[in-house]
C-alpha cells in the first residue's frame, strides 16, 4: 500500500463515524474519496481498505433505508463491490435531492397559500370596508364547501322531504304542523295599553356573543328559556348547495345579540332550540319570515309557533314599504347598509362588517315589534266584520308559520319551470335539449350538492339549446366564459344533446301549446300578465298536451301558459304586477296575485353578470314547495283575489269556533294554492 492509499483508507475511515446528517454530507462527497474502478479492485483485496469500504456500504444502506429508499440491500464482495457502492451512493444523493426538492416545493406552497390568504383578507377587508363602494361578493369560490368541512349531511334524493318530527294526518297524506292545534287568538297580546316600547341600546353598547361551541348554545338556550320574546333572522346560501344551506342564525333578546354559527353547530341546533321555537308562550319576532320558516324546518327540524312577523304587520299597517331597511329607518332612524344581504354568508371567520350587518337584522326587531303592536292596536278596523288590525297581523304571521318545506323534485316536465322556457320561442328540438340538459344538471346538482344554476346556468343552457352543438368542438366554441361542469363533462353533454335531438318529436305538442297561449284578457286590463299553472305533480313524468290544458270555458285568462314576458322586464317596468295562476286541484280557480310591492327586494337581483349567473338558480322557478328567491311568496305584499266561487256556503249553525277553524284552513288552502302557483309555473 502506498502513502496515497494509506491516506485514502484514513479518509474512508473518517467517513464512517458521526451522526446522520454528517454521514450524509460526508457520503455525498465520498464519490471523490473512493478510488476509481481499477485501483478499487486491487485495493479491495487488502483488509485495511476492505473494512472501511464495507462499513461505508453498511452506513449507506442504513442511510438509504432511513430516507425511504431500498429496504434491503446486500453488499456484494469483490467484483461487484465498486459498482454497488457507487450505485448506492448515487441513490442516496438522488433521494436526498428529491427530498430537498419536495421540501422546497412544500415550503413554496406554504408561502404561496399564506400569500393567497393575505391577498384574500386584504381584498375582503377592502370590499367590506364600511364606507367602501365595492359590493360584498355574492360568491367566494375559494371557500371550502361547509357541507364538506363541517360534515353536514343533506338528502338530495329525488324524493319528497320527510318532516320526520311531525305527526301525520289520519289518512297519512299530510303532515300536521304543531300550530294546527293552537289558535291564533292565543298569541294576540292582551294588555296593549301597558306596553311601553323599549328602545335597544346602541349596537356598540350591547353585549354580543358568537355561538360556536355546544356549551355556549346551551347557555343561549337557557337565556331564551328565561325571556318572553326574542327576535330571529337567518342568513342563507342557495348558490353552492342543492336545497340551500342556513349559514347563520341571529338572535336578539331585549339586552343581548347572538349569532349562532350554524355550520359549526348544525346537529346541535335542533335539539337545543326546537322546543323554544315551538313554545306557544314565547313570542318569536321575525321580519318577512316566509323563507326563514321553511329553512328552519329543512335544516334543523324547527317548527315555529307564536310568530309576530313585522313584514305582516307592515302590510296591515299599509306602510309605504315593507322592507326591513324601511322599518329600521322609519322606526329607529337607522340607515342599514343592505349590501351584505346578498353576500356569501358561508365565509369564515365572519368579517366584522358582516357580523355587524347580521346583528342589525335582529337587534332592533323587538323594539319595532313594540311600536307596531301599539300602532296596530290604535288603527281602525277596515269594517265592522273584519278582524282588528292586530289580529290580522297575527293571522298573517300564523299563515307564514304554517308553510311546510317541500323539496324540489325532478319530474318529466320540470324543464317547463325553467325561467325563460316560455319566452324562448323554442322549437321541438331545442325544447327537447332544454329538457335533456335540465335533467342532466339536476342529477349532477343533487349528487354534488350544488345548485342547478351553478352546474349549468340558465343562460348557458338556453344558448346551448338554441345552438344545438353536436360535437365537443362546437360546444367549446359556444362557451364564452368558464364552465367547469361542462368542461369536465363535454362528452356527456354532447350525448345528452344528441339523444334529446332524436327524441324531439315528443316535444311537438308542447311547442304547440306554448304557442297557443295568448294573454289578451290581462293585456286588456293594461297589466302585464304572468300566467302560470299548477299542473305538475311530483310523480308525473309524461309530456302530454292535455296535462297543461285548463278548462277555460269561463275564463280566457286561464287558457294556456307560456310566452311570458321576460321576468326582468316584467319586474322592473311595472309597479303593479299580476300573476294569474290556475291550480290543478281546482281547475276553475284562478288566483290573481297583485303585487304592489315596490320595495327594493328585487332590486338587489340586478347585479353584475357574475351575480346574475349566480342567481340563475334562484331566478328560475323551482318546483312546488321549495322557494325561489325571486318567486318568494311575499304574501305580505300581495293581495290575493280568487276569481272563482268557492261554492262553500256559510253555515249559520256553525259555531264561531268552527267557523274560525274553517276560515283558517280555507285561508291556508288558498295560501298553499298560491304558493304552489308561485313554485310550479
Ligand atoms: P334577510 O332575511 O334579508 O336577512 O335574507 C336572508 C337570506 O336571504 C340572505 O342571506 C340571502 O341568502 C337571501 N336573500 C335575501 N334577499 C335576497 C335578494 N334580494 N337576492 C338574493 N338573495 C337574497
Ligand atoms: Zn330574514
Ligand atoms: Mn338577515
Amino acid at each position: 500500500m502506498t502513502e496515497d492509499h494509506i491516506a485514502e483508507v484514513k479518509s474512508l475511515e473518517a467517513l464512517i463515524g458521526g451522526s446522520f446528517p454528517t454521514i450524509l454530507s460526508k457520503l455525498s462527497s465520498s464519490s471523490r474519496t473512493i478510488p476509481t474502478n481499477r485501483d478499487f479492485h486491487s485495493l479491495y483485496k487488502s483488509d485495511e481498505f476492505k473494512r472501511p469500504i464495507d462499513e461505508i456500504a453498511r452506513t449507506s444502506q442504513c442511510v438509504l433505508e432511513t430516507i425511504g429508499g431500498k429496504k434491503s440491500m446486500t453488499f456484494p464482495g469483490d467484483d461487484d463491490a465498486y459498482e454497488s457502492l457507487v450505485k448506492v451512493n448515487d441513490e442516496i444523493l438522488e433521494k436526498f435531492d428529491d427530498s430537498i426538492d419536495e421540501f422546497k416545493r412544500n415550503r413554496k406552497m406554504e408561502e404561496d397559500s399564506k400569500k393567497a390568504i393575505d391577498v384574500k383578507v386584504a381584498e375582503s377587508d377592502k370590499r367590506f370596508e364600511k364606507h367602501g363602494k365595492a359590493k360584498a361578493p355574492f360568491h367566494l369560490p375559494t371557500i371550502t364547501k361547509p357541507q364538506e368541512e363541517y360534515k353536514i349531511l343533506v338528502d338530495n334524493a329525488n324524493k319528497p322531504f320527510d318532516h320526520v318530527l311531525l305527526e301525520k294526518s289520519e289518512d297519512g297524506l299530510r303532515f300536521i304542523h304543531p300550530l294546527e292545534k293552537l289558535s291564533v287568538m292565543d298569541f294576540v297580546d292582551k294588555n296593549l295599553s301597558e306596553i311601553i316600547p323599549v328602545k335597544p341600546l346602541p349596537l356598540e353598547e350591547t353585549p354580543f356573543k358568537l355561538i360556536e361551541e355546544v356549551k355556549d348554545l346551551e347557555d343561549l338556550a337557557a337565556t331564551l328559556q328565561s325571556v318572553e320574546e326574542f327576535a330571529v333572522d337567518l342568513e342563507h346560501n342557495q348558490y353552492r348547495s342543492f336545497q340551500g344551506l342556513t349559514c347563520l342564525m341571529q338572535i336578539s333578546t331585549r339586552t343581548e345579540d347572538y349569532i349562532v354559527d350554524t355550520f359549526k353547530l348544525w346537529d346541535h341546533i335542533g335539539p337545543h332550540l326546537r322546543e323554544l321555537f315551538k313554545d306557544p308562550k314565547k313570542k318569536k319576532v321575525m321580519h318577512g319570515a316566509d323563507h326563514d320558516i321553511i329553512w328552519l324546518q329543512r335544516d334543523f327540524g324547527i317548527y315555529v309557533c307564536n310568530l309576530f312577523d313585522t313584514g305582516q304587520a307592515s302590510r296591515v299597517l299599509k306602510l309605504e314599504r315593507k322592507s326591513l331597511e324601511f322599518l329600521l329607518k322609519h322606526y329607529c332612524g337607522v340607515a342599514a347598509d343592505k349590501q351584505y344581504q346578498n353576500a356569501d354568508w358561508r365565509i369564515r371567520p365572519l368579517p366584522d362588517v358582516m357580523t355587524r350587518y347580521a346583528r342589525e337584522d335582529t337587534h332592533y326587531l323587538l323594539y319595532i315589534y313594540d311600536v307596531m303592536r301599539i300602532d296596530l292596536h290604535t288603527m281602525a278596523k277596515e269594517d265592522e266584520q273584519s278582524d282588528s288590525p292586530l289580529v290580522e297581523a297575527y293571522k298573517g304571521s300564523y299563515d307564514v308559520c304554517m308553510q311546510l318545506y317541500e323539496k324540489e323534485l325532478l319530474t318529466g316536465d320540470s324543464y317547463l319551470r325553467t325561467y325563460g322556457v316560455r319566452s324562448g320561442n323554442l322549437n321541438a328540438v331545442q325544447l327537447s335539449i332544454v329538457a335533456g340538459l335540465c335533467e342532466w344538471r339536476d342529477r349532477i346538482a343533487r349528487a354534488d350538492d350544488e345548485s342547478t344554476g351553478y352546474v349549468l346556468a340558465n343562460k348557458t343552457l338556453f344558448d346551448i339549446a338554441k345552438d344545438m352543438p353536436i360535437t365537443t368542438a362546437q360546444l367549446r366554441r359556444l362557451l364564452k366564459s368558464k364552465h367547469p361542469y361542462i368542461e369536465r363533462n363535454f362528452d356527456a353533454v354532447i350525448s345528452v344533446i344528441r339523444r334529446s335531438m332524436q327524441n324531439a318529436a315528443a316535444f311537438e305538442p308542447v311547442v304547440q301549446s306554448l304557442k297557443d297561449w295568448r294573454p289578451e284578457t290581462v293585456v286588456e286590463m293594461n297589466i302585464e300578465p304572468k300566467i302560470e299553472k299548477t299542473c305538475t305533480e311530483a310523480s308525473s313524468s309524461s309530456l302530454s298536451l292535455k296535462k297543461f290544458s285548463v278548462d277555460d270555458s269561463k275564463k280566457q285568462s286561464s287558457s294556456g301558459f307560456g310566452n311570458l314576458p321576460s321576468k326582468r322586464k316584467f319586474e322592473s317596468d311595472k309597479k303593479v304586477k299580476e300573476e294569474v295562476k290556475a291550480s290543478k286541484s281546482k281547475p276553475n280557480e284562478v288566483i290573481i296575485v297583485v303585487d304592489d310591492d315596490d320595495d327594493d327586494d328585487d332590486e338587489s337581483y340586478k347585479q353584475s353578470s357574475e351575480t346574475a349567473d349566480a342567481l340563475n338558480r334562484v331566478s328560475e322557478t323551482p318546483s312546488k314547495g321549495s322557494l325561489s328567491m325571486t318567486q318568494k311568496p311575499k304574501i305580505c305584499n300581495k293581495e290575493i283575489i280568487v276569481l272563482d266561487d268557492d261554492d262553500e256556503s256559510e253555515n249559520d249553525s256553525e259555531s264561531r269556533e268552527e267557523e274560525e277553524m274553517r276560515r283558517r284552513s280555507e285561508k291556508h288552502r288558498r295560501f298553499m294554492n298560491m304558493k304552489r302557483g308561485f313554485l310550479n309555473i
